[in-house]
This record gives C-alpha cells, structure tokens and sequence, in this order.
C-alpha cells in the first residue's frame, strides 16, 4: 500500500522552491493576476480517502479542464452522434490552432482543442433548456458542491480578447458545423471556462472517470463505455501538443487548463489534481507536469 500523504509532502519539498514556474496565462488579462507562487496538490482514491499538500483550498480557474465536463455531459444527453461532428485523433497543435479545422472541412480533431469544445458547447446549448445555469448544476451535482460557480470577471474578460475563439466558432459556421448563433455559443464556452474551483472540488468532479461512470454519491453519470472513450481521448488529447509528453513522462489519462491546473486518474484506483499557475510553453502547467512525472514515478503507479 502505498503512503500516499509521504509521497505528496516528498514531491511538494521538491518542488516548491523551484525558481522557474513557467508564466502565468495573460492572453485572457484576468488570469494574468493569479500570483504564480500557488502550488496545491490533492488526491482522492477510490475508497474515498484524500491526501493534500499546499495551496489545494484556494479556487482557480479550470478553463480547459471544463471541455471534459462539458463533453460528458454531451456525450450523455445525445450519445455516438458528437462524433459526427467532431473527431477523436490528437492534433499535434496548440490547443486554439485553426488551420486544420479549415483543411479538414470544419470538423475539429478532439473534443478537447478550442474548436471542438465549441462544438460541444453548441450541442448544450441546442440541447439544454438553461445551458449555463443547467451546466453549472451539471457540475455542482458531480462534484456534490453547491458552492461552485462562474467567475464573471473572467468570462467578460475573456470575451473582450477572445478574437481567436470568434475566428473558431465563425469557421465552424461556415462550415455548417454550428447550430445556434457564434455569440450564444461562446458566451456559453468562455463561461463554462470560468467556472473557479479548488484541488479538492476539482478532483471530486473527476471521480466518476475512475469510478466507472459513477460520482462520488455513487449516482451513475456515465456508461463505462463513455468514460473508457472519454478517458481515451484524455490520454491522447488532454495536452494539445504535449499529450504525447505526457503520456511518456505521466502515464495517465489527464486534462489541463491554462489556469494551471491538471487533473489526471488512474480507473479504478485514484484521481489527482495539481495546481500551479505557471505555463510552460505548451500551455500546461511547468510544475504540475513535474509533479505529476515524479507522482507516477514515485508511486510506480500509472496505465503502463
Ligand atoms: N478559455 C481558454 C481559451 O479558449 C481555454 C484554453 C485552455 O485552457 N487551454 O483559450
């Protein structure tokens, strides 16, 4: 059995005084006041014990994290017809990369790069009576938190800056692959990126994709078929152009944000998430990715 608290306080003493962290996102200008100096990392395995070390507690952006909630949700409401609209091969390209998408005819190459978390949001937003509000319930009710909410802040200052995701969403309308008008859907994505939660919460909202497709209540969410295809695409598209890296230096299904958070699991044993604000060049956390390398090196526990 291994001492997960030991292996935490190990990595964190490792870590914390790292002097390059990588830079906090500033491409959307109110993540760029998050002090750079946070660093938390909490796990909770399947039988439900937790272990945290550092800044776990303090709330964060989840941005990109939330793409994986939203394609579950998605995915349940109107099952195998996403991917008609939307592949499942890594892009080998930064996360709001737009050139493919036009090559390839307006279907995104995952569900976890911008366009196609576009996608996804214009099927909630088709399928959804209260898209925001019922996404957010969606969420609370994984993680059993009544407390998580949007940042607004964030979803404002990010629609202010978001020329990219336009140029996205207004690709995937020429395209014919958009339903609802370009600013209903992003003013559903740039919310749905601004949701702010903790390690702890985040880890609980992750529970169920290694619990089988049940949350921590126990309540089923998911097939296991969903969340075997879910956690595929995690393992070969959670990190734009560094799932491959990751794979190799992790070993686990995982998905990133530009907040800096990460948030990886091992089915049927434990889900992990780190957080530390500063990005490589990639757009991945440069400590949570360490953390995570020495966590399954340590631990000797991974997929492989
Ligand atoms: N909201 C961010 C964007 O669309 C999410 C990107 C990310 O976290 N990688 O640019």
């Amino acid at each position: 059995m291994v001492d997960f608290q030991a292996v935490l306080d190990e990595i964190y003493a490792e870590l914390q005084n790292t002097t390059d962290k990588g830079a906090v996102a500033s491409y959307i200008p109110e993540l760029a006041n998050v002090d750079s100096d946070n660093f938390g990392i909490y796990l909770n395995n399947i039988q439900g014990d937790d272990f945290y070390v550092g800044d776990w507690d303090t709330p964060f952006s989840i941005q990109s994290i939330s793409k994986v909630l939203s394609l579950a949700k998605a995915f349940s409401l109107v099952g195998n017809k996403i991917w008609d609209r939307v592949d499942v091969e890594p892009s080998g390209n930064p996360f709001n990369h737009l050139s493919l998408l036009e090559l390839e005819n307006g279907i995104p190459r995952n569900p976890l790069i911008n366009s196609g978390a576009i996608v996804i949001a214009d099927i909630l937003v088709s399928e959804l009576e209260n898209p925001k509000a019922d996404f957010l319930a969606y969420v609370r009710n994984l993680t059993n938190d009544q407390t998580i909410d949007f940042n607004l802040d964030v979803a404002a200052s990010e629609k202010e800056t978001g020329y990219n995701n336009y140029a996205a969403a207004n690709l995937l309308k020429s395209f014919d692959n958009l339903e609802n008008d370009v600013d209903e859907v992003l003013d559903f994505y740039f919310h749905q990126c601004s949701i702010e939660m903790d390690c702890q919460q985040l880890t609980n909202a992750f529970f169920l994709f290694a619990n089988r497709g049940k949350c921590m209540r126990n309540t089923a969410h998911l097939t296991l078929n969903q969340v075997k295809r879910i956690n595929g695409i995690m393992l070969t598209c959670g990190f734009y152009d560094e799932a491959g890296e990751f794979a190799f230096e992790v070993g686990l299904p995982g998905k990133s944000g530009v907040g800096g958070g990460i948030v990886a699991l091992l089915p049927n044993e434990f889900t992990i998430t780190c957080w530390s604000p500063g990005l490589n060049d990639k757009g991945n956390s440069y400590l949570g990715m360490m953390a995570l390398e020495k966590f399954t090196t340590k631990t000797k526990l991974s997929i492989f």
